[in-house]
């Protein structure tokens, strides 16, 4: 039996890792979870789970909760939040929180020495090097849950480095593949938000429409498997059957496919190195009968180049992308950004961001602060 900490249990990810760990009740427990002020969702996870630790983020929704439930504490904050990610008891610790705030408590966990499946990309984005030493040191496992880096860890295990030349990450290409620049000039959130395949949460659905979700992505898998950006790929794949591709130095590839749905990815983490039956239904190969990639036009989708640029600057400049992201995405949806000035946005904080190297979690989040300010400075403009 596997003792499962949830961070961000109340959102996309985490509702869909309580789905698999409802069917598989003999094989997981539900030790902690962690959200950050959906309440009432979390109510009801406690109430089926029956976690021994909940914390939540904002004060507000914790205050509340602990009036509603009474027979466990309740604790509060970052600093409850962190004490779930390094539970000595748990066996895996699913980081499912979005965005920048899934950092520290992600770090936490990888100080513990836990075996982590990470979805937060965003912790490697931002801090990939320190992550990687800090696990190094403790022995913390990284286990992939996005589902492209989950199926290169598929394809590459026991594998041996040397042979791999080259890995593609496939991006469905979102609601605007096959557009050009001045037809997605003037989109609303709504549009946007309309992603033809994955069904994910707010932000990663609109960085999905951008590029930059696959961006990061780039970011992520040079930490994840040690691969130089220029060894990293992006193809468009409308059909999201094919979840990466693994090419070798003899020419031949290894891809790995499923249809699309976060739970492969989500159950494959929480089982490893075990697997899980019927989580995913088969592939149709009547209906599913055409694969097509395209290498993606990133003069409609420049966010993509920028990430690229990240990764090669280095140090700092990746923690700005992804916090000038944040603050454009947000911006975006509640009306005061059009869809393509995300990119210009974040554009004009990178390049007045004089990028240094890091070297502690505090550097990376004063890197996050300054970036947040000023991305939001330039949207008042
Ligand atoms: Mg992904």
């Amino acid at each position: 039996m596997k003792k499962v900490v949830i961070l961000g249990s109340t959102g996309s990810i985490g509702k869909s890792a309580l789905e698999v760990i409802r069917r598989f009740p003999d094989k997981f427990k539900v030790l902690g979870l962690a959200a950050k002020s959906s309440i009432n969702i979390l109510e009801e996870q406690i109430k089926e789970f029956n976690p021994q630790y909940v914390a939540v983020f904002d004060k507000k929704a914790c205050d509340e909760l602990r009036k509603r439930v009474k027979k466990l504490e309740i604790l509060y904050g970052n600093e409850g939040v962190c004490k779930i990610a390094k539970l000595k008891e748990a066996d895996i610790v699913l980081s499912a929180i979005v965005g920048a705030a899934g950092l520290v408590p992600t770090f936490e966990a990888v100080k513990e020495g836990k075996i982590i499946g990470l979805a937060n990309k965003e912790s490697l984005v931002m801090a990939g090097e320190i992550i990687k030493k800090e696990a190094q040191k403790t022995g913390a496992k990284i286990i992939p849950v996005d589902s492209e880096h989950s199926a290169i860890f598929q394809c590459i295990n026991g594998i041996n480095k040397q042979h791999i030349k080259k890995i593609w990450l496939t991006a469905s290409g979102g609601p605007f593949f096959g557009k050009k620049s001045h037809e997605i000039e003037d989109v609303t959130p709504q549009e946007a938000l309309n992603h033809p395949k994955w069904k994910m949460g707010k932000r990663i659905t609109i960085d999905s429409a951008t590029l930059m979700n696959k961006g990061f992505e780039v970011i992520e898998a040079h930490y994840l498997f040690d691969m130089p950006a220029e060894n990293i790929g992006v193809l468009i794949h409308p059909q999201s059957i094919i979840h990466c591709i693994v090419e070798f130095i003899d020419g031949t590839y290894i891809a790995q496919m499923s249809n699309p749905d976060m739970k492969a990815p989500i159950a494959f983490a929480l089982s490893f190195p075990e697997r899980l039956p019927h989580i995913v239904p088969s592939i149709n190969w009547s209906i599913t009968n055409t694969l097509h990639f395209e290498i993606p036009d990133t003069e409609v989708f420049p966010c993509l180049k920028l990430a690229y640029e990240a990764l090669s600057i280095g140090g700092s400049m990746p923690a700005v992308l992804n916090a000038a992201d944040e603050v454009a995405v947000e911006a975006f949806l509640s009306g005061k950004l059009k869809f393509k000035e995300i990119y210009k946005i974040i554009k004009k904080v990178m390049d007045a961001h004089n990028a240094f190297s890091i070297r502690s979690i505090e550097e990376v989040l004063e890197a996050d602060s300054w970036a947040r300010n000023m991305a939001k400075k330039e949207i008042e403009k």
